[in-house]
């Protein structure tokens, strides 16, 4: 870091500063305040109003250490209008010399705070105060009040951020028109504007952000996102990747061997991808499609692409249960093609596994397995495409892993979990996105119910009908984050009394604490029709398809998440047979469980859902491990922001193309040294 960067001040507070993420003078600049003071004013004692932050000043009259009701440094001061106590219930002994010297010499104190009123009139607790000289001028402007963290106080901050306000860089960086025809001002105005807003700026503005000069921080925090996501995104592409042209042969016997055709969605994505694996830099794509749609196949036609063009292809699931149940479903479809597919996971035994390694280093042309395939030990020969489903569910380093598995292979990335559509953009800026927005045919819609716990009985005679009438049905059990014990143990009981109840139906039971032999046997059986009700907590949660299955019953559906929800649901319908989900909730609702259990009720579109769960609950769920890139967004909200984000991105694809050096420039101001975060 450069010498004039840097933030000057003595190490230990240094230190301190750079806990708070402040290491150079750009990032105090851009460490906006969380709210304000107003101090611009003096507000008579008799003339506040209860509960409304307000300065007063005042003599002080009398200063005591009380022992009743408890321990406290009590104040009583005074104006033209009337009397106040101050009260500390902490407080040192040098606060109470402070006071009593400002009482013997006369000297006024300014006052920040609430005044309320009890049983012994007018009093504040716990206000800010300072002793003032006779003539000592108000202040000018607002008093912003910063994130802070022990041992920095607010008002070494407050100095610190107005000092370097004067000799910080704060150029403008941004075509100065392109900001007016916007309506956003200039950035040192803005930060001017929000470190000191001069009075007669309405402060509702402020706090909603609302404000021009907010708008403009949020404008530049979004560009920096896009700048360095697009930024990634181009330096991947400036690497070679293997060419996979093909004629087409394996796709086309493989859909000539489906049962179903391929939707318009499927095949104008399965388009897209066959376009980007045939050019010389690798794919870089996500696929999203809701529970249901479909990817699966498309993927299939993908890897039937590149094993034709001579190279292999892995798949990449994040349960047991889902990467088994894609091995045995892609080797339906393309061993009779000819084609070798393996299967790789952490749980086999360590001499099949040697073996599997070496089949996929060597002759295997399709690997499908869990993360065990990042593992070590696991060498492909010439991996030409990477696909990693329900991607979401995978860390950052997992998904670098397999990219750097062998060359630099092409990526398709897949997520049942609809994010909206400025989620995506914002943080996918580094992808290229592929949406199946089409469900296949003769989909029976999935008729969702919802229960209170009370009527359990009905509910249990719900799953005996629908096995009578030859179908099978899910039960998934109380959903326990806290604890993994708990949720093994609320498995067990709930397998326990559903097997009690339901005495003349098979049972099965899945659990995360199962061996993945054991997961993968009751998985079969009840593939195989011989368990009639399958007690699960969610590892059914993603992907698994069984289409016999035609009632999916959740237990506590309020303690789970909106698209764990949908996810789940999405495990029935996916036959020909009229298909419910029921939620059995436990009363009494709170207000949140009521309104997102009537998301769920109402909506059966996942991107829906997605987008009132963001209103409901914010953008973490929906991101998962890119999470890294959060604290990024410190101002801007994608939901609230969607506009500027649009803007945003193509200010980035602006910069990026024509004045790079500026792009530099803008990211330098905003990450520093953070941008590390966003590579991935
Ligand atoms: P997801 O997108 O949730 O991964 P899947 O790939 O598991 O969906 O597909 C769900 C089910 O729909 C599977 O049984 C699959 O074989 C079937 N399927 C996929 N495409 C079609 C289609 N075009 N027509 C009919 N069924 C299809
Ligand atoms: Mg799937």
């Amino acid at each position: 870091m450069s010498a004039e960067s840097e933030i000057k001040a003595p190490p230990a507070i240094a230190a301190k500063l750079a806990k708070l993420g402040l290491a150079r003078r750009d990032d105090l600049i851009l460490h906006l305040p969380l709210r304000y003071e107003d101090e611009t004013c003096v507000t008579l004692i008799d003339e506040a109003l209860p509960g409304v932050p307000v300065q007063v000043e005042a003599e002080v009259l009398d200063v005591s250490v009380q022992y009743r009701p408890r321990r406290q440094l009590v104040a009583r001061v005074a104006d033209a209008s009337g009397e106040l106590s101050l009260r500390f219930l902490n407080f040192y002994g040098s606060q109470t010399k402070q006071l009593e010297t400002a009482r013997d010499n006369a000297r006024r104190l300014r006052i920040f705070g609430e005044i309320r009123h009890g049983f012994l009139g007018a009093e504040m607790v716990h206000p800010r105060y300072r002793p003032v000289l006779a003539d000592e001028a108000l202040a000018q402007s607002l008093t912003p009040v910063y994130p802070t963290t022990a041992g920095v106080s607010q008002n070494f901050l407050r100095k610190l951020i107005d000092k370097t306000l004067g000799e910080a860089n704060l150029a403008e960086l941004l075509d100065a028109n392109w900001c007016a025809s916007h309506a956003l001002p200039a950035f040192s105005d803005a930060v001017t504007l929000l470190h000191a807003p001069p009075p007669g700026v309405p402060e509702s503005a402020l706090q909603l952000r609302t404000h021009p000069a907010w708008q403009r921080i949020k404008f530049d925090e979004l560009l920096a996102q896009q700048l360095s996501l697009r930024r990634a995104y181009n330096a991947r592409r400036q690497k070679g990747a293997p060419v996979l042209k093909s004629a087409g042969q394996l796709a086309q016997q493989l859909l000539a061997a489906l049962p179903f055709g391929l939707t318009g969605a499927q095949q104008r994505v399965g388009a897209e991808l066959a376009a980007d694996l045939a050019q010389p830099f690798p794919m870089q794509r996500l696929l999203q499609g809701d529970v249901g749609s479909g990817k699966t196949i498309v993927a299939a036609l993908a890897a039937c692409q590149a094993i034709e063009a001579g190279y292999q292809a892995a798949f990449m699931a994040p349960t047991e249960i889902l990467a088994e149940q894609h091995y045995l479903k892609l080797r339906t479809w393309l061993a009779p093609l000819g084609i070798e597919v393996a299967w790789l996971s952490g749980s086999l035994k360590k001499a099949a596994k040697q073996a599997m390694q070496l089949q996929a280093a060597t002759t295997a042309q399709l690997v499908v397995g869990t993360h065990a395939l990042i593992q070590e030990g696991v060498d492909f020969a010439r991996l030409g495409l990477a696909i990693v489903d329900e991607q979401h569910r995978f860390g950052v380093a997992q998904r670098l892993a397999l990219r750097r598995k062998g060359g630099n292979p092409h990526q398709l990335m897949m997520s049942a979990t609809p994010i909206p559509r400025t989620l995506a953009m914002s943080y996918y800026a580094d992808l290229d996105v592929s949406v199946l927005d089409e469900l296949p045919p003769g989909r029976t819609p999935i008729k969702t119910k919802l229960v209170s716990d009370a009527r359990r009985d009905e509910v249990i005679a719900g799953v005996r009908g629908a096995v009578a009438t030859g179908r099978q049905a899910y039960w998934v059990c109380p959903l326990i984050e806290e604890s993994e014990k708990l949720q093994l143990q609320t498995a067990l009981d709930t397998f326990a009394t559903l097997t009690e109840e339901l005495d003349d139906l098979r049972i099965g039971l899945v659990h995360g604490r199962l061996k993945a032999d054991e997961k993968a046997a009751a998985m079969a059986a009840f593939v195989a029709g011989e368990i009639d009700v399958l007690v699960a907590t969610t590892v059914i949660e993603v992907g698994v398809d069984v289409p016999n299955a035609s009632l999916m019953v959740i237990e506590h559906a309020e303690r789970f998440g909106l698209s764990q929800l949908h996810q789940l649901r999405g495990r029935v319908g996916r036959g020909a047979h009229d298909s419910v989900c029921v939620l059995i909730f436990q009363t009494p609702l709170s207000q949140t469980a009521r309104a997102r259990l009537k998301v769920i009720y109402e909506n059966t579109d996942g991107f829906e859902i997605a987008r009132q769960d963001l209103q409901l609950r914010g953008p973490g769920e929906f991101v998962g491990s890119r999470q890294s890139g959060v604290p990024l967004l410190r101002y801007a909200d994608l939901e609230v922001d969607a506009d500027l984000v649009e803007l945003a991105r193509r200010m980035a694809e602006q910069l990026l193309r024509d004045d790079p050096e500026r792009a530099e420039r803008h990211l330098a101001r905003w990450l520093g040294s953070r941008e590390e975060l966003l590579k991935a």
